[in-house]
């Protein structure tokens, strides 16, 4: 489903991503982990191609992001193509990102229509179903900053999955929330992996991990470390690393 390989990224000197191979099978949650500055924001930047990598491959569904294989090369792609595939790929971002002189239910029609030249009418429609899913069929009309965090936050979700994408990437989508407000976020991301959405997450929740992960990673220096079922990874860790890590964040 999703491949990386070899991937590399630096800025400047900084080596950020030093050669990362990832595999996400269909319908399965990857759980990312690993300390600040490890390169887990650069890693699901360059998986839809906001960061364009120095090398290696990402490719979803046999689709390489960002480039055209021809042969055995790959040929980057036009801006025009790669805002096309990126409507393949949902990113909710620690900040939610939400537009905020648009609606609720705006927010969340905006891509299909503007992207996907969906009809306005059968745009909402689907929007509605989705609200609902996220518990907030109640606040279609409202306008985000009217809002808490964690409804904005599950707002940005819906939005996300109005582009019905192949891949859905999060990146720490807790971090900026009350601790009270996280609960609800988490539940929905773990219902949409309950229902087979393809997912990595990175956060530092290690309860949600436990419970919702197919596999943790834990990264350090640009590195995957250890990557294991969370059973694994989280209770007997093989790595120094990834014990000092854990030791710091339970
Ligand atoms: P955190 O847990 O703090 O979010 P992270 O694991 O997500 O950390 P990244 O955001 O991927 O880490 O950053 C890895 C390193 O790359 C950091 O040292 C960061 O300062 C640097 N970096 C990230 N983006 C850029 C950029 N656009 N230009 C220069 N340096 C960058
Ligand atoms: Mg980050």
């Amino acid at each position: 489903k999703v491949r990386i390989r070899g991937l590399r990224k630096s800025f400047g000197a900084l080596e950020v991503l030093r050669g990362v191979d990832l595999d996400v099978r269909q319908g399965e949650v990857t759980v990312v982990l690993g300390p600040s500055g490890s390169g887990k924001s650069t890693l699901l930047r360059t998986v839809n191609h906001l960061e364009k990598p120095d090398s290696g491959s990402v490719s979803v569904d046999g689709t390489f992001v960002g480039y055209r294989r021809s042969g055995d090369r790959l040929y980057e792609l036009r801006e025009r193509e790669v805002l096309r595939q990126r409507t393949r790929i949902g990113f909710v971002f620690q900040n939610f990102h939400l537009f905020p002189h648009l609606t609720v239910l705006e927010n969340v029609v905006e891509a299909p229509v503007s992207a996907l030249k969906r009809p306005r009418k059968q745009a909402e429609a689907a929007a509605l179903k989705l609200l609902d899913r996220v518990g907030l069929a109640d606040k279609a009309g409202a306008y985000p900053r009217r809002l808490s965090g964690g409804q904005q936050q599950r707002v940005a979700i819906a939005r996300a999955l109005a582009l019905e994408p192949d891949l859905l990437l999060f990146d720490e989508p807790t971090s900026a929330l009350d601790p009270e407000l996280v609960g609800e976020v988490l539940d929905v991301i773990g219902d949409l992996a309950a229902a087979g959405t393809t997912m990595i997450v990175v956060t530092h929740e290690i309860g949600f991990a436990r419970e919702v992960a197919d596999t943790v990673v834990f990264m350090d220096g640009g590195r995957i470390v250890e990557q294991g079922p969370p059973a694994e990874v989280l209770d007997s860790p093989r790595h120094e690393r990834t014990r000092a890590f854990l030791s710091k964040v339970l």
